[in-house]
């Protein structure tokens, strides 16, 4: 764990605290000026602001640790709301009581800030449910008895990107994956002393660990017992033999994916500022990007420029309350499917119905456990982002469908027209792809497909962009890039899919692709940039297939 990360966190939470402490006698004579001035002139908004206050106090006391400050102040609050709905004024008795309470809140206040010392935080925070966040890698350990099997497949990984490193004997794997914890494990089960030596030595190499490693076992028979004993061992993944790559290679980009992804992006609007930092300092910690408003009233321009995944949004506010808030969001272009996850306090909680009716997509009382807090978010930001990424991306390989490929070349044209800088489109067609299919069966066809879609991604830059255009067919944006250099690029990449080996039933066989490039310099727009390429790709064919050719116009 970063250190760094660690003390900035508890620093902020220990500001946050040492703020509300020092402010807290002031907060209690205001709320004791605004009664008294209630007494002389029973007025609307004083009695607002004085509920306020009052129920400010109760979620921020809570969540700094104050259980019985944080418990008579939300006592308080209910009688004052009785009030507020009411606008009459209190009677002698109720008067009496209210004073009463006043002075309850005082004194258990000067009993609980008298224990206070210097250094006094609250430990409300366990560092650990930040751990899962920090651990990347994309180094493989194989560790396979069978030299030869263990080579080939460290071979087909190595050609994906990944960097392999392989084990014949246990005991040297034993030895290396203490000193590298973040290594992803292809475990082989079976070992030639122990039919279950590879679950056996993982089970002990778990209980040695700070942190679970991750193992994907692989084994002969696919049976529960030994399924379950994997589970049991720590696996995040079970497959059985005979190997297929691209599955495997799937199932690896998921466990590291997480890794890469981009931070969240979260809005909170909360108009008490302790509550508000003291969320934001959480989700930060977590590697969330947060924007934090105390005004609800601000909230329309930092919502374009942000752009949030996730909005939290305080249901009880000044001025407007977070179910408005969240309709006048519903109704923004763009905004109509953001998460929108309410926060309430423990007596708000008779409008959950009517939250969720309009639109909110959960509801979280404070104070939060900040481990549900992280937790909701990540699910709700999570799950948008996968419904949103289905409708550009294409099924079968992830990658951008034809339309998302087709917009995002049209503005990466206008883009580069516009700083006077080189863009290449290349389009790629699996060569005799109907006799694969007809040879060896559409399955196999399909993990094809796959596996160069994956080669693509991870041959080419990050800014580069990639789309399957059609059936077998593929369409690469290559910015700052010169048609010349884009086809050294794609050259590459051919000649590795050539020599990769691909599985079906009972053959291995191999397959190659064509390519046809255009560049910006030599075609002036979208449509004929694309015609280019197209036409340069017939020639590729024409010209015996497995092969880059670039239209440098006539
Ligand atoms: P060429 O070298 O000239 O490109 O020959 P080809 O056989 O690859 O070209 P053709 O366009 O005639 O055939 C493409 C085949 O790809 C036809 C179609 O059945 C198959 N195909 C298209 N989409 C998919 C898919 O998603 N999965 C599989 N398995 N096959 C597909
Ligand atoms: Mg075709
Ligand atoms: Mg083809």
């Amino acid at each position: 764990m970063s250190n760094k990360t660690h003390h900035e966190f508890q620093e902020k939470i220990r500001l946050l605290f040492a703020t509300f402490v020092k402010e807290l006698p002031n907060r209690m004579d205001e709320i004791e000026g605004q009664w008294n001035k209630l007494q002389g002139e029973w007025n609307v908004q004083t009695i607002q602001e004085l509920h306020r206050a009052v129920y400010n106090l109760a979620d921020s006391g809570k969540v700094f640790g104050f259980a019985k400050l944080g418990m008579e102040a939300r006592g308080l609050e209910q009688i004052l709301k009785s009030f507020m709905q009411q606008e009459k004024s209190a009677d002698v008795v109720q008067s009496k009581e209210i004073q009463q309470r006043i002075q309850e809140l005082k004194q258990t206040w000067a009993e609980q800030g008298a224990k206070l010392t210097n250094d006094s935080v609250p430990a409300v925070i366990d560092e650990d449910i930040f751990l899962s966040s920090e651990s990347s890698s994309s180094l493989i350990f194989v560790v396979n008895d069978d030299v030869e099997a263990g080579q080939e497949l460290a071979l087909q990984l190595r050609y994906y990107g990944y960097e392999v490193e392989v084990f014949n004997h246990l005991d040297k794997f034993c030895t290396e994956i203490k000193n590298t914890p973040n290594a992803i494990v292809l475990m082989d089960i079976e070992f030639p002393e122990d039919k279950m030596g590879g679950i056996h030595v993982m089970k002990e190499v778990q209980q040695e660990m700070a942190q679970p490693v991750r193992v994907i076992f692989i084994a002969s028979h696919d049976e529960l017992m030994c399924r379950l004993e994997a589970v049991r061992a720590g696996s995040v993944a079970y497959i059985t033999k005979p190997i297929n790559s691209t599955e495997l290679i799937d199932q690896l980009d998921l466990i590291t994916a997480s890794q890469v992804q981009e931070s969240f992006r979260v809005l909170i609007v909360d108009d008490n500022p302790t509550v508000l930092f003291y969320h934001a300092a959480i989700l930060e910690r977590a590697d969330m990007t947060v924007k934090a408003i105390s005004d609800p009233m601000k909230i329309m321009d930092t919502l374009l420029e942000f752009n949030p995944d996730l909005i939290l949004m305080d249901l009880y506010m000044p001025a407007c309350n977070g179910i408005e808030l969240t309709q006048v969001i519903r109704q923004m272009d763009g905004f109509s499917s953001t998460p929108i996850v309410y926060l309430a306090s423990e007596n708000d909680f008779n409008t959950q119905p009517e939250a969720m009716r309009l639109r909110g997509d959960d509801f979280l009382v404070k104070p939060i456990e900040p481990e549900q807090l992280v937790a909701s978010v990540t699910s709700h930001v999570t799950q948008t982002r996968s419904l949103r990424s289905m409708m550009v991306h294409d099924g079968l390989t992830g990658l951008l469908n034809h339309s998302a490929i087709k917009d995002e070349f049209v503005r990466e044209v206008v883009r580069s027209t516009r700083l006077n800088s080189p863009l290449s489109f290349a389009m790629v067609d699996i060569d005799f792809f109907k006799k694969i299919n007809d040879t060896y069966g559409q399955a196999a066809g399909d993990r094809v497909i796959k596996g160069l879609s994956r080669l693509l991604k991870q041959r080419l830059r990050e800014t580069d962009i990639v789309g399957r255009y059609g059936g077998e067919e593929f369409a690469v944006i290559l910015n700052d890039t010169d048609a010349i250099s884009a086809a050294k690029v794609i050259d590459e990449i051919r000649n590795v899919f050539s020599r990769l080996l691909h599985l079906s039933q009972d053959d291995e066989f191999s397959v190659s692709f064509s390519c046809g490039i255009a560049d910006l310099a030599h075609f002036s727009d979208a449509t004929s940039l694309s015609e280019a390429a197209e036409k340069a790709l017939y020639q590729a064919k024409q010209r015996g297939r497995n092969k880059v050719v670039v239209n440098a116009g006539d």
